[in-house]
């Protein structure tokens, strides 16, 4: 499945930027800078810290990567490029993480529903502006970007996937096809949701530069 991806947006990561969605999420917290500066335990896969002799940051991750709680000081200059790049990688990190686990799982329940299986899911970056793909031996992937996505239309892309298992192509008996699966046009819907998708592509390429 393919979105037209719009122009991207700057991203600038700070206690400004708005990171909350249905499965992951950025909470800030402003700490005193001595308490930072003191604080030395060891880092670890669900504790991280960004030290320079003046600042530190420091990155703690909720364990199932759902949530992300960032603390800093005033003192900290999200400026500085080192430390930009130190954020997106933490931040692609947990999302990545976060969506081997979710997409499988909501994949799983939709199988049940319908009642239509893969020979298997997996969970990978795609090609630029592709969402996810379904072979002609019936594995579908994933692109982890759709773990950002509102539920309705992560499951869209899932349920999109799962039509291909049926219909290896996008004839008309493929849309009729998803159409029954979502309960409406699929063809009408999937102009919706490529305009809805187009905020997200700016975020989620800027992560994975
Ligand atoms: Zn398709």
């Amino acid at each position: 499945m393919e979105s037209v991806e719009k122009r991207q947006p700057r991203y600038w990561i700070n206690p400004n930027s708005r990171i909350r969605f249905t499965y992951f999420s950025i909470e800030w917290h402003l700490c005193d800078h001595q308490d930072l500066m003191q604080d030395h335990r060891p880092d670890n896969d669900y504790r991280k810290s960004y030290r320079t002799k003046n600042t530190c940051v420091i990155v703690l991750v909720i364990k199932d990567h759902s949530k992300t709680d960032i603390l800093y000081s005033e003192e900290v200059d999200f400026n500085n490029l080192k430390l930009q790049k130190w954020l997106r990688e933490n931040i692609k990190d947990q999302v990545v993480q976060r969506a081997s686990l979710v997409l499988p799982q909501r994949m799983h329940e939709l199988e049940n529903k319908h009642q239509l299986f893969a020979q298997g899911v997996k969970v990978k970056p795609l090609r630029k502006g592709v969402l996810g793909q379904c072979t002609h031996t019936n594995y579908i992937t994933l692109s982890p970007i759709i773990v950002i996505f509102p539920q309705e239309l992560m499951d869209d892309v899932i349920l999109h996937e799962m039509a291909h298992l049926k219909h290896h192509h996008h004839r008309k008996s493929f849309w009729k096809f998803l159409s029954e699966l979502i309960g409406e046009d699929a063809k009408q819907q999937k102009l919706a949701q490529d305009i809805a998708l187009s905020k997200y592509w700016g975020f989620y390429t800027f992560l994975m530069k």
